[in-house]
């Protein structure tokens, strides 16, 4: 197990209570910038065994993503395992808050797929290691919208880096922006292109969010098997994660991806495909940062505006992941993560500087 945690992780714990039927793992990737921030994923896994390769991977994602968004955060996720829709009980959540509540601080939780709103507030229950609360309880809510303006902000970056401007402002006005899924995200994000003069296609396998999307924003609904293909500035996947495998990559006509879902490339070697093919990538985990860096906020009492400057921010960092890879010739996800082990780095090593008495909080 030690040789599988490959020196990268720092603690991986399993929780257990036989009455509510919980079986979870939290993984805790690096506290070197901060407290391990990352959801809470209840899924009905095949096996302990993918259960523990998901939690592992999802937890170096959230240090990455932490890292470039600026936050003095770690990375960490959890997962439940088990199907939400049978097997969630009040019960299962506060035994679940209380372990979560054992780690000191170390790790902090949110919601993520299978995990709601509402369960989270049942966390806070027995845990303040929890955020994304409901407003009514001081929480930020559903960090959708920031998502979204996430995205907008680093499309307006890409649209000024393929102008060849050294400009994060960039101008959608005229720009053709194909959105690949209109839910909570994709939605919003329509909304805010249209506002800036973008002409704007969406699809979605549900007709309903596609025909309220039309209807509340004039927009075009293109084909959902063959959205990909459509000639435009920007593809914004905005639906489920691995849309981008060899075959898409290959009959996009875009000039650039930037999309807020989780995971887009099916496998790392698409980056080099894209690259090749001269498709500028937004990394995903660089772009949809809006979210954590929303909830992050509710970690010290939410200010909208707070979190809305931080999120504007993701321009700037995207422009630079950008500028980072054409200068190196590395992707756009090398450039990415190499960006963020440099701010681990750097930041993660400032000495403690020794007083006493000892700071209260730290030590
Ligand atoms: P959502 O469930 O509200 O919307 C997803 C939409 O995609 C739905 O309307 C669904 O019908 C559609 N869809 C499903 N399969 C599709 C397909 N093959 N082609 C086109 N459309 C399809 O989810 P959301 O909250 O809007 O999140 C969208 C993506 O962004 C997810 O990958 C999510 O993990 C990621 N993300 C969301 C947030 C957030 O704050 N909500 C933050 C970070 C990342």
């Amino acid at each position: 197990m030690f040789d599988r945690l490959a020196d990268e992780y720092e603690q991986v714990v399993w929780c257990h209570d036989r009455p509510s039927g919980l079986r979870a793992i939290v993984a805790i990737h690096s506290t070197a910038l901060g407290p391990a921030l990352g959801g809470t994923r209840y899924y009905p896994y095949d096996s302990e065994d993918d259960a523990l390769e998901d939690v592992l991977r999802l937890a170096q994602g959230m240090t990455y993503k932490s890292a470039l968004a600026g936050l003095d955060l770690g990375g960490g996720k959890a997962v439940i395992i088990g199907d939400p829709a049978k097997d969630k009980s009040e019960a299962l959540l506060r035994v679940y808050g209380r372990f979560i509540d054992s780690l000191g601080g170390r790790y902090l939780t949110a919601e993520d797929v299978g995990t709601t709103q509402a369960d989270m507030d049942t966390i806070w229950r027995e845990t303040r290691c929890v955020t994304g609360i409901s407003p009514y309880l001081g929480g930020s809510g559903d960090p959708s919208t920031a998502t979204a303006q996430g995205v907008w902000w680093a499309m307006r970056a890409v649209a000024g880096h393929l102008a060849g401007s050294s400009s994060a402002d960039g101008d959608l006005d005229g720009a053709h922006v194909v959105i690949s899924g209109v839910g909570k995200v994709g939605s919003a994000l329509a909304g805010l292109l249209v506002g800036s003069g973008a002409k704007v296609s969406v699809c979605d396998t549900d007709r309903t969010a596609v025909a309220r999307v039309v209807a509340a924003l004039g927009v075009t609904a293109v084909n959902v098997d063959d959205a990909h293909t459509v000639d435009c500035d920007l593809f914004s996947p905005c639906a489920l994660g691995a849309s981008l495998n060899d075959t898409s990559v290959n009959e996009l006509r875009a000039r650039a991806v930037v999309g807020s879902a989780n995971n887009q490339l099916a496998h790392p070697g698409v980056a080099a495909t894209l690259a090749g093919r001269g498709v500028v990538y937004a990394p995903d985990f660089v772009v949809n940062a809006g979210g954590v860096i929303d909830i992050a906020d509710g970690l010290t009492g939410y200010h909208p505006d707070r979190a809305a400057a931080a999120v504007s921010r993701i321009g700037a960092t995207t422009l630079a992941v950008l500028t980072w890879a054409a200068e190196r010739g590395t992707t756009t996800v090398t450039a990415a993560a190499e960006l963020a082990e440099q701010r681990i780095a750097a930041v993660g090593s400032v000495p403690r500087l020794r007083t006493f008495p000892p700071p209260t909080g730290r030590r």
